[in-house]
């Protein structure tokens, strides 16, 4: 079935307006934003919503990238990156500000879809589409992002594990919307993104990602964090926080490295698909989670970084 049901269709003029119309037309109406995850759902049958929300004109109020630098100033802080629900794939692959702080959304969206999808997708969509193939959600996780869900009746923050309840599932209730996501932002990091697909932007058989704090200098640096993100290996994308406990306190060599893709390979559960094996997925946990936590600890230190060095093909 290609073609969906009728609905009936609204455009938003502001948040606001969005919300009480999710209010006043209950549980059978649902926001739309990019419309590339809804909108194929409607044509297969697999979601029917009669009313759609579309939040597209509200680009200008959530469609941002800025950098906060207040907050917390003792010394590990550098202060908050929030990114509006409506900024799309194109403008985060773009962002020279994200490129700086936060390589991993670069390496991250040149892996995603293809320049149409780019063009309209949204990061609050794919966010919210919860897919656990889905590659921002990832991003999200590994840096330990959160989200602001706003009602009629407030605000409320909740952190990238809170978020995702399980496979489409979120913590957004059907008369709220995600605004934002909040990063923060500490000093002596960087991070990295590598996904393994069948084809150019195709959904990931695995990917991960990797976020690394480093103290110290040089020779003498020695990991004060470091967050590994999963996607395509479970029920969601996984954090995994045995690896960040593995991992604090050591020298960002080898040895750290391998016994993070150790973890991340027994600590998944893929299963068995057209995509592949569970054990090959396992065995792409751990290989993904060593060439990211290398990227990013290089980063990290200033190491130049070869192009290239985190595609597959
Ligand atoms: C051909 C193709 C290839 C793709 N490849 C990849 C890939 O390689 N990797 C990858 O990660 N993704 C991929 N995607 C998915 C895509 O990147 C995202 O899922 C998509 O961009 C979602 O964003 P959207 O704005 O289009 O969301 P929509 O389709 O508009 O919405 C998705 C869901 O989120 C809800 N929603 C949207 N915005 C909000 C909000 N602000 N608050 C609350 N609920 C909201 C909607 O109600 C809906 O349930 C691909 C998609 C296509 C069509």
């Amino acid at each position: 079935m290609q073609v969906p049901a009728p609905i009936e269709y609204e455009r938003a003029t502001s948040i606001d307006h969005a919300l009480g119309l999710l209010e006043r037309l209950g549980e059978e109406s649902r926001v739309i934003a990019g419309g590339h995850s809804l909108l194929p759902m409607m044509k297969l049958r697999l979601a029917n919503p009669e009313y759609l929300v579309d939040l597209g004109d509200l680009h200008d109020e959530l469609g941002y990238i800025t950098h906060e630098r207040t907050g917390r100033n003792d010394g590990q802080s550098a202060g908050v990156v929030r990114i509006g629900a409506l900024t799309r794939h194109r403008e985060l692959l773009e962002s020279e500000l994200l490129a700086e702080l936060f390589p991993i959304f670069r390496d991250a969206e040149s892996v995603i879809a293809d320049p149409p999808v780019r063009n309209r997708g949204t990061l609050g969509g794919a966010l919210c589409q919860a897919d656990p193939s889905e590659d921002l959600s990832s991003v999200c996780t590994t840096l330990g992002a959160s989200c602001v869900i706003r009602s009629r009746r407030g605000e409320r923050v909740v952190s990238m594990e809170e978020f995702h309840r399980g496979p489409y599932e979120t913590a957004v209730g059907q008369a709220e919307i995600l605004t934002e996501v909040r990063i923060p932002v500490r000093r002596g990091g960087s991070s990295a993104y590598a996904k393994v697909d069948r084809r150019a932007g195709d959904w990931a058989v695995v990917a991960a990602g990797a976020a690394i704090w480093l103290t110290g200098a040089d020779d003498g640096s020695t990991i004060s964090d470091a967050r590994v993100g999963l996607a395509a290996v479970g029920p969601n994308t996984t954090g995994i926080p045995e690896i960040s406990e593995a991992l604090r306190g050591r020298r960002p060599d080898e040895d750290a490295i391998d016994l993070a893709a150790e973890i991340a390979a027994r600590s998944c559960s893929p299963v068995t698909d057209a995509r592949g094996s569970a054990d090959y997925k396992r065995h792409l946990a751990g290989e993904l989670t060593r060439r990211t936590l290398r990227v990013a600890a290089a980063r990290a230190a200033g190491r130049a970084v070869p192009d290239g060095v985190l595609r597959w093909r």
